[in-house]
C-alpha cells in the first residue's frame, strides 16, 4: 500500500513538471482519440475511386486517346500529373484506412481476411499502378521515351505508395480486449500512457528509455476531458499503437504485477456492478 502512495505521488510531481510541457527539453503533447471509423471508411474509398479514374486517364493518355497537345507542353508531363495524384490519393486513401482499422479493429480469427482488410489500401494501390505499367510497356504506337519514363516513374509511385499502404503495425479486436483487461486506467502507474507520433508501441512511464530520443510524446491522462470518455489504451491504440512497450510491461510486472492489475480492474467492476443494483433497487 506504501508502495502505491509513492507511485501516486511521483505521478502528481511528474503531472506538475508537465503542465509547463518541457521536460528534458521535449515537449509533451496531450492526446485525443482519433473517432470516427465509418468517415474515414467512406473518405478511402472515394480516394480511391479517384485514384483509378486518374489511372485510367493517364492510361488514355499514354494510348493518345486524350489529346493533351493543347497544353503545348511534353506529352509526359500530363502523365505524369496523373501519376502523382494517383498516388495522392492512394496514399491519403490508406491512411485513412489504416486509421479506421485502429478506431475499429476486426477480428483475426480469420488470418487470411483480416491481413486483407488490414491492406486493403496496399491491395488498391497496385491495382491503381499495375494495369497501367502492363499497358504502357505492352503498347507499340508511344514512343519509347514515354514508355520508359512513364514505366520508370508508375514503379516508383507503386513502391512509394504500397510502403505508406501497408499495414505495418496491424490491431486486432482481441488485441484490443486483452490490453484494455491489463492497463485498465486504474491501474496505470503514472494515471496516463504515453506514445509517439509514428511509434507502434504505447508506454506506460514517461521516463522509458525508449522515449528518450522522442521530439514530441503524446500522453493520453485517465479520466480526462480529451479522452472524450476513452481509456488510455484506447486512445493510444487509435492513435497507431498496436501493443503496449515490452520495457513498460517488465517495469509494470515488477511494480504492480499483472495479476494485482486484474484483480483491481475486477474489484472495480464488481464495485460498479454493485452501485448500479444498488441504484436499481432504489427505483
Ligand atoms: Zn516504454
Amino acid at each position: 500500500m506504501a508502495e502505491k502512495k509513492t507511485t501516486v505521488s511521483a505521478s502528481e510531481s511528474t503531472r506538475k513538471k508537465k503542465a509547463v510541457t518541457t521536460e528534458g527539453g521535449k515537449n509533451t503533447v496531450t492526446a485525443k482519440p482519433k473517432g470516427n471509423a465509418t468517415g474515414r471508411r467512406i473518405g478511402a474509398v472515394i480516394l480511391w475511386v479517384f485514384a483509378f479514374v486518374f489511372e485510367i486517364l493517364a492510361i488514355l493518355a499514354v494510348a493518345q486517346k486524350i489529346d493533351f497537345s493543347f497544353l503545348q507542353m511534353n506529352p509526359l508531363v500530363p502523365i505524369i500529373i496523373l501519376l502523382v495524384l494517383d498516388l495522392i490519393c492512394c496514399i491519403i486513401g490508406s491512411m485513412l484506412w489504416k486509421q479506421a482499422n485502429h478506431i475499429d479493429p476486426a477480428s483475426e480469427k480469420n488470418k487470411t481476411l483480416f491481413w486483407i482488410w488490414n491492406n486493403m489500401g496496399l491491395i488498391v494501390t497496385a491495382a491503381a499502378f499495375i494495369p497501367f505499367i502492363i499497358l504502357t510497356l505492352l503498347n507499340k504506337n508511344a514512343d519509347k521515351n514515354t514508355k520508359t519514363v512513364a514505366t520508370i516513374a508508375a514503379i516508383v509511385a507503386l513502391l512509394i505508395g504500397g510502403a505508406c499502404a501497408y499495414e505495418w503495425n496491424p490491431l486486432s479486436a482481441e488485441q484490443k480486449a486483452e490490453q484494455e483487461g491489463i492497463f485498465a486506467d486504474k491501474v496505470l502507474p503514472e494515471g496516463s500512457v504515453y506514445f509517439t507520433e509514428y511509434g507502434s508501441k504505447y508506454h506506460l512511464y514517461r521516463n522509458c528509455s525508449h522515449l528518450n530520443n522522442s521530439e514530441k510524446v503524446y500522453e493520453a491522462i485517465a479520466g480526462s476531458e480529451s479522452n472524450e470518455g476513452k481509456s488510455c489504451v484506447d486512445v493510444a491504440l487509435e492513435n497507431g499503437c498496436n501493443d503496449v512497450c515490452k520495457t513498460c510491461k517488465k517495469k509494470f510486472e515488477e511494480e504492480v504485477g499483472l495479476d494485482a492489475a486484474e484483480k483491481l480492474k475486477a474489484e472495480e467492476e464488481a464495485k460498479k456492478k454493485a452501485e448500479e443494483e444498488a441504484a436499481q433497487a432504489a427505483e
